[in-house]
Order: C-alpha cells, then sequence, then structure tokens
C-alpha cells in the first residue's frame, strides 16, 4: 500500500517506547474496554499468527514458510507481485493458491472470540484488517462492518478486463507441495474464460479493482462519524513497516477521543496516554477477558 510522506513523517521513532509494565497494562486496557460503547478492531499480520498461520516478517521467516523459493531467490514481496500472472502463471498461483486453502482451513484462535464479546457488550464494532486471510469473517464478525484495506484472497478479478467485477474464489486450486507450482486448470473467469488473480493489492498493483474495499471504506467512514466519544480501539499485531493500520489506529482514537490499546509483541510503542502491551494477540486478549469477566 502507497504511503505519503505525511505518513511517513508520522512515524516518529521517539514513539517507540512508550508502553507500559504488561500487568499494569493489561488493566488499564481491561478499564478502557469496559467503560467504551464502541470498539473498533484493527489488525495487522501478527494477529495470524497464533491461529499457526505464517508469519511473513523477513526473507528467512518467509523462506521457513516456502522453503522452494528459497532456492530460487524470490522474496514474499518478489512473489507478491501482478507481473507472475503474465510471466508464469503456475508460480503465481502456487503461492496464492497455496495461501487460499491455507486460509480456509485455519481455526481461527480464541483471541478472536474474545473480541467478537468485546464487541457485542459494547453494541457498535467495527473491524479495520490489512490481513487478506478472510479470518474476521470465518471467526463470525458480520461482512459488512469490516474493512480489509489490501483486499480478500476470497474474492478474485479477471485479468482480461471484461467487466465482470469481482467474483467469489469457489474454486480449488492443486498446488504441488514440493515445487509449489499449481497444476492446471488454474482460475478462470467464469465469463471470458481469462486467467482469474485474487483481488488482493500487490505491490506495484496498477491493475487492483478497489471496488470492493472502496465500498468497506465509505462504510467505515459512516461508523467513524457516527461512532460515540469514548470509542475504544484494539490494534492487534500491526507492524510499522507498512503503517496503514497503525495510523488508523491513532487517527481514530485521537478523533473519537478513546484509549488505543494496541497489542504487538515487537512494537507496542504509543502516542502518549495510550496503553502498549508487549505480547501476542492471543495471550493479551485472554488475559484482558479474564479481567473483564471477574
Ligand atoms: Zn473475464
Amino acid at each position: 500500500m502507497a504511503t505519503g510522506s505525511a505518513e511517513q513523517a508520522a512515524l516518529d521513532p521517539r514513539r517507540g517506547r512508550d508502553h507500559d509494565h504488561p500487568v499494569d497494562g493489561i488493566e488499564r486496557a481491561a478499564e478502557a474496554i469496559a467503560g467504551a460503547k464502541a470498539l473498533l478492531v484493527t489488525a495487522g499480520a501478527g494477529m495470524g499468527v497464533d491461529s499457526g498461520l505464517p508469519d511473513f516478517r523477513g526473507d528467512e521467516g518467509f523462506w521457513k514458510a516456502y522453503p522452494p523459493f528459497r532456492e530460487k531467490g524470490l522474496t514474499f514481496v518478489d512473489l507478491a507481485s501482478p507481473g507472475w500472472f503474465d510471466d508464469d502463471p503456475e508460480l503465481a498461483w502456487g503461492f496464492y493458491g497455496h495461501r487460499l486453502e491455507l486460509y480456509r482451513r485455519t481455526v481461527t484462535h480464541c483471541g478472536f472470540d474474545v473480541l467478537r464479546r468485546i464487541a457485542g457488550r459494547a453494541g457498535r464494532s467495527f473491524v479495520f484488517t490489512s490481513n487478506v486471510d478472510g479470518q474476521f469473517q470465518r471467526a463470525g464478525f458480520p461482512d459488512d462492518s469490516i474493512v480489509e484495506c489490501h483486499g480478500s484472497i476470497h474474492h478474485l478479478q479477471c485479468l482480461g478486463d471484461c467487466g465482470i467485477g469481482l467474483f467469489p474464489a469457489a474454486v480449488a486450486v492443486d498446488v504441488d507441495p514440493a515445487s509449489f507450482r499449481a497444476r492446471p486448470p488454474l482460475p478462470r473467469c467464469p465469463r471470458c474464460g481469462t486467467l482469474a488473480r485474487p483481488n488482493i493489492l500487490m505491490f506495484g498493483d496498477g491493475g487492483w479493482d478497489g471496488t470492493r474495499t472502496a465500498e468497506q471504506s465509505h462504510r467505515f467512514r459512516r461508523f467513524l462519524e457516527t461512532a460515540p466519544r469514548g470509542t475504544c480501539v484494539i490494534e492487534c499485531g500491526a507492524g510499522s513497516a507498512i503503517p496503514t493500520v497503525r495510523l488508523t489506529s491513532e487517527r481514530a482514537a485521537a478523533g473519537l477521543g478513546g484509549t488505543l490499546v494496541r497489542i504487538n509483541v515487537r512494537e507496542p510503542g504509543t502516542p502518549p496516554g495510550h496503553v502498549g502491551l508487549p505480547m501476542g494477540a492471543k495471550d493479551a486478549l485472554t488475559r484482558i477477558d479474564s479481567l473483564l469477566s471477574r
């Protein structure tokens, strides 16, 4: 996702050290959540790690999950490029097809259930996620209260631009586990038969169909405009490398006058007055839940 210079400037490293002792932080987080009349959940890649999804952090982390790409020297950034669908469709669909099947099989961790209970108690809620895995829908969050800012692997688009728009990824992709190459037939457009691609925003991606995400963003703006003062923001596993989620959390908390609870193992720093928890999402949410249900 492209980020402007204003966003880069907001990434002040001096703000990176302002976080709580975990125990105090859990209590402050539980207090803020208990008093909130609405909830915004924001999430990045760290949210999926506790469900057993691979961590794409750094080339080593990526290659551990996808060994055949180490031999080819291909990184996550290299592979997350729309050019592969023209140059080597079986490689492109090997990578995305494997992830599609993985995300379909994944059982969401109990931190999602905690968030759903908190959201239910608060009354109103919305989710903003950079994850393309559809895990919030799987965990029972309503589809019309979610923004997937980088799109979704569960929706496809036609590479021939035939006008069909987006269509569900109602296909099984057969991936050779040794080579991570997809075996034909590859997913195709049901209208014109051209090769299809996932509706995921890739790097250098001028062809991404952003209409679904734009509709989600429109509903999110309406939520922000009408959410009560003191809406609590819980952010899970969102890193600063691509800061879209962290900036969304900080702006929403500032705009709504609510507390930001930032759960992040490596980068828990927050603007002053908010709560940073240097922990995994499942662990932090479980501990917050046990305080709330006392
Ligand atoms: Zn088509």
